[in-house]
């Protein structure tokens, strides 16, 4: 079906990131909840090209990627509708800790969709990280904001080396010489592999403020010996699969296959982790930082 705004009923906003804001909606037609995320604008022959690309959404399904229920455009400005997931991005739920049969979970479930992704559609993510892998409360993982086309991309506005690159080394090399034809499978494995640490430690491991400056973080990335998880909470299986991930000669990382064939990931197809109660705490713990923060802030009534 195809969706404008008159039939969406604006709710709160989820969350906001470098150039837009995503916001929850009920689509009034059906009474389904979405996800609403605003593009910035775009000139009309873009526009053209867009409408031709999003055709390749609605071919992306798959148990472990967000549902895409349809586009539509005001005054030159995408407007983006899906799946809600009702326990928001990885990002915020990694902070009450993630055991290791929970990021096995998570990890089997990233490489599912972006096997799926490459497999059957022909797409590269390009950007994979914590904030664009979303949960629900049933306990499902969902990857989000897939590189379909160059020109949905821009108009989602998602390249840009930020405070927190995920960007293989290859790929920021080839940035800084301008040479974008350097996008393969293996930066997607790389940033899998980094934002399984990142969700492993619970912090971003190459944090901004140990570095004087966005150089001096990236030439650690281009240069440094990557980062693994932590030893004493994750087992040798754990760590030598996000090492595969994190081998910085592009040729050298494991493949999906390789990946979802790991003892990792195999332990992973028996197990009968509970992701519902995973998410349940989870969820407490973000609301209980929350309000702290809340607190933290208002100043004290008489
Ligand atoms: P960037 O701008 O670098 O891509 P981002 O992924 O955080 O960063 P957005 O894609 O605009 O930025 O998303 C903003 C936030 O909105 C996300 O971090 C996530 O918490 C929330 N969000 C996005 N999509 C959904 C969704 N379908 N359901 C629930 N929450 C969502
Ligand atoms: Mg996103």
């Amino acid at each position: 079906f195809s969706i404008n705004m008159d039939q969406l009923q604006l709710d709160e906003e989820l969350g906001r990131g470098n150039y837009g804001t995503v916001k929850k909606v009920l689509h009034k037609p059906t009474n389904v909840a979405m996800a609403m995320k605003a593009g910035r604008e775009l000139e009309d022959a873009k526009l053209n090209a867009i409408i031709m690309e999003l055709d390749v959404l609605h071919r992306a399904v798959a148990p472990e990627i967000v549902e895409f229920y349809g586009a539509f455009f005001i005054e030159s400005c995408v407007y983006y509708c899906m799946e809600y997931m009702d326990a928001g991005s990885l990002d915020k739920l990694q902070g009450a800790g993630v055991p290791e049969d929970v990021l096995a979970r998570i990890a089997a479930c990233m490489v599912r969709g972006l096997k799926f992704l490459k497999d059957d559609l022909n797409i590269i993510h390009r950007d994979v990280k914590p904030t664009n892998v979303l949960v629900n409360k049933k306990g499902e993982i969902k990857l989000c904001d897939f590189g379909v086309s160059g020109e949905l991309d821009k108009s989602l506005a998602k390249t840009n080396i930020g405070c927190q690159s995920y960007m293989a080394p290859e790929r920021i090399k080839g940035e800084s010489q301008n040479n974008l034809g350097t996008y393969t499978v293996s930066s997607d494995v790389w940033s899998l592999g980094l934002s399984m640490i990142e969700i492993g430690m619970g912090k971003y491991p190459y944090p901004p403020e140990t570095y004087s400056n966005v150089f001096a973080q990236l030439t650690a990335i281009v240069h440094g010996d990557p980062p693994e998880l932590p030893e004493d909470s994750y087992s040798e299986e754990a760590r030598d699969w996000v090492a595969q991930c994190l081998r910085k000669d592009p040729e050298r990382r494991a493949t999906y296959k390789e990946l979802l064939d790991h003892p990792f990931l195999v332990r992973d197809r028996t197990s009968n982790v509970d992701m519902v109660k995973w998410v349940e705490k989870a969820l407490e713990h973000k609301a209980a930082v929350a309000l702290a923060a809340a607190k933290a802030q208002t100043p004290q009534s008489v």
